[in-house]
């Protein structure tokens, strides 16, 4: 895997605005993005009785080690009023990082490649916009074959909402 992924969610308020918010503080934290790919409208994943989020990959470059990256991420949900209450439950903005290279992390904090990208349709609809081809450096599959294998029958629909950007 080449680069670093981030995955953002939101299903409450102004969902389209949670994400260019998030954006705009994860590059004012030194995280910046490269390249996003489209935004779907998801439904939700372990915990149903909830709205639908809106999604959307990011390609970031940052000189922030994983740790700090994630501290970052959490940064941003706290300050945009993320209340950490219910596993799975609905969410202003939700922040993971999905790959960081070719990295293997498994501290009480970080698990990276995040655990749930080969059970999860919508994070690699994601993934197969942003790189494809590129590997799971466990699984050794790409991401386009992972998302072929998955069996998730979660709706993921695909949204004509843009990102507020300019790549970096
Ligand atoms: P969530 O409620 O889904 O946002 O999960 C947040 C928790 O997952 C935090 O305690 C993080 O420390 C932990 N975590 C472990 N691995 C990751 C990852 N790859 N990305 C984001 N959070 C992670």
């Amino acid at each position: 895997m080449n680069g670093i992924y981030l995955l953002l969610g939101s299903n409450i308020e102004d969902r389209l605005k949670s994400l260019n918010t998030a954006v705009d503080m994860l590059q004012a934290s030194g995280a910046l993005v490269q390249n996003h790919s489209a935004i779907y409208e998801t439904a939700p994943w372990g915990k149903l009785d909830q709205n639908w989020f809106l999604n959307v990959g990011l390609q970031v470059k940052t000189s922030m080690e994983p740790h700090d990256l994630l501290r970052a991420c959490q940064q941003v949900e706290q300050k945009m009023g993320r209340e950490r209450n219910l596993k799975w439950g609905p969410r202003i903005i939700d922040i993971d990082i999905l790959y960081y290279e070719n990295q293997i992390i498994d501290s009480d904090s970080l698990i990276v490649p995040h655990p749930g990208i080969p059970d999860r349709k919508f994070t690699l609809i994601l993934l197969n916009d942003l790189a494809p081809d590129a590997l799971h450096p466990t699984l050794k599959l790409s991401q386009s074959e992972l998302l072929k294998y998955c069996e998730d029958q979660s709706e993921c629909l695909l949204t004509k909402y843009q990102l507020d950007i300019d790549l970096a």
